[in-house]
């Protein structure tokens, strides 16, 4: 049997015609699931008794298991889910003043193995499925009793190493039948798959594009990233143009400011050079260390310096707060931690 969560619209509506029913039955369904949070199908009413026991005989409603919740001082929660095969995965919440945004994962492990980030520790274990990810916005609502408006799908994992899965996770958030969270409330990030950003380009979604980038030039990046040996940074600036061509959108560029690694002025002059001209702006992200790594925080008159000359040299850029940061709240640090100290 099938957990329903792993469906799409559309490919409800396709096996539910195939068994004789009708395809609007599909939008209740979704409306259940997702508005009522319903996870029994014989409490769905105004579906037929025969198509009740259609579905109970071919999916599940199979909820993911919380197996711990911490909140941050901020009020950024940390949900640690259970899947199936015992795996832990990872969704972070954090309270915005335009709303509620969940940080999904769409791995077990990472295999693109970043040297400074906590969820390369561990190779790719599997894709999450669909259902997996959904699951996660579906088990957040309900616990919380609250809706998440915005996604971004930047837990551990790359999502564009499990790019069809997510493709139709984004699918399923974003329908109007179900949580119905607007494209432009969602964001994929990527370390810089070349040839998956030239096929989400095409599908000319309002979905958010932001690139992990972290480097002004190839010899640190390579360092930072062993991805950019595969596609190097001129091959993926050329994506991002690309994109930002077929979709008219603005892409986001995400740099980890690493003290003495890439935050020094120079990088800025440099930084500014390479994605000149490209509809984006940076957002210059304060590190959370990691007790397996050496690598440090940019000190605070580093990480303003480096923004401002971002700023007079005319590229957009962010500096925000670190958030959730005394509750581990980045990518994959308090999974290592549960298999470490058994929380
Ligand atoms: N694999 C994708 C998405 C998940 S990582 C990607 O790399 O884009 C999401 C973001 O968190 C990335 O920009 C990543 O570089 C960043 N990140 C990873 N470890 C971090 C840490 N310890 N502190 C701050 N940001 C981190
Ligand atoms: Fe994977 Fe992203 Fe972490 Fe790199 S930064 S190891 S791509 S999750």
């Amino acid at each position: 049997m099938k957990n329903i969560y792993n469906e799409t619209l559309k490919s409800l509506e396709l096996h539910l015609v195939d068994a004789g029913f009708k395809a609007f039955n599909a939008k209740q369904i979704f409306n259940w699931i997702y508005r009522h949070k319903v996870v029994d199908f014989d409490a769905m009413l105004n579906l037929s008794v025969k198509l009740r026991a259609y579905l109970n005989r071919t999916f599940t409603l199979e909820q993911l298991e919380l197996f711990h919740k911490q909140v941050a001082a901020d009020g950024t929660k940390k949900y640690l889910f259970k899947l199936t095969d015992d795996h832990l995965i990872e969704a972070v919440l954090m309270q915005h003043d335009y709303g509620k945004s969940l940080c999904v994962t769409t791995q077990v492990g990472c295999n693109i193995g970043c040297s400074f980030c906590a969820s390369g520790l561990e190779k790719r274990v599997r894709n999450l499925t669909v259902a997996e990810m959904v699951m996660q916005v579906v088990g957040v609502e309900m616990v919380e009793q609250e809706r998440v408006s915005h996604v971004v799908i930047m837990g551990t994992g790359e999502p564009f190493d499990n790019y069809d899965a997510v493709m139709d996770f984004i699918d399923i958030i974003n329908n109007p039948h179900g949580f119905e969270i607007g494209a432009r409330h969602i964001t994929v990030s990527t370390s810089g798959i070349v040839p998956k950003i030239d096929a989400f380009a095409k599908r000319k979604t309002q979905v958010n594009l932001a690139i992990s980038l972290h480097a002004p030039n190839d010899e640190i990046r390579s360092k930072l990233m062993k991805i950019n040996d595969v596609y190097p940074m001129n091959a993926l600036l050329a994506s991002v143009r690309r994109y930002v061509d077929e979709t008219n959108r603005r892409v986001t560029f995400e740099y980890i400011l690493l003290a003495g690694v890439n935050d020094q002025i120079k990088h800025a002059n440099l930084l500014s050079d390479k994605i000149r001209g490209i509809n984006a702006y940076v957002n210059l992200i304060r590190y959370n260390p990691v007790l397996e790594f050496s690598y440090k925080p940019s000190q605070e008159e580093d990480a303003q310096a480096f923004h401002a000359q971002l700023l007079k040299r005319g590229i957009n850029a962010t500096l925000r707060k670190e958030r959730g940061s005394d509750i581990d709240a980045a990518c994959g640090q308090l999974r290592t931690k549960v298999k470490k100290q058994g929380v």
